[in-house]
């Protein structure tokens, strides 16, 4: 899964990173990094719930993302790749 970060829209109120500090990473202010945030398997229900939270809906969860991944795997090990 990953979370597109919407930075602009970001207010600092940190709602996030108290459900997954691990996933969320802020700056020294409060508000988050910039750049799109890969989520592995194990956090993704912290990681849905702190993006959910967030008030400013600075946070997009992208499951078109594991989607995609997930044809490209098994079109590998069908032997080809096919769009
Ligand atoms: S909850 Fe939203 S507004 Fe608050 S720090 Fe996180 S991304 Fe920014």
């Amino acid at each position: 899964m990953r979370i597109i970060v919407h930075r602009d829209k970001c207010q600092g109120h940190a709602r996030c990173w108290a459900h997954a500090p691990d996933v969320f990473k802020l700056d020294d202010e409060g508000y988050i990094l910039p750049g799109d945030i890969e989520v592995a398997e194990r956090d993704e229900l912290l990681a849905t719930r702190g993006a959910r939270s967030c008030p400013e809906r600075a946070l997009e969860i992208d499951r078109a993302f594991d989607a995609l991944l997930d044809r490209f795997l098994f079109n590998q090990a069908c032997g080809g790749f096919n769009t």
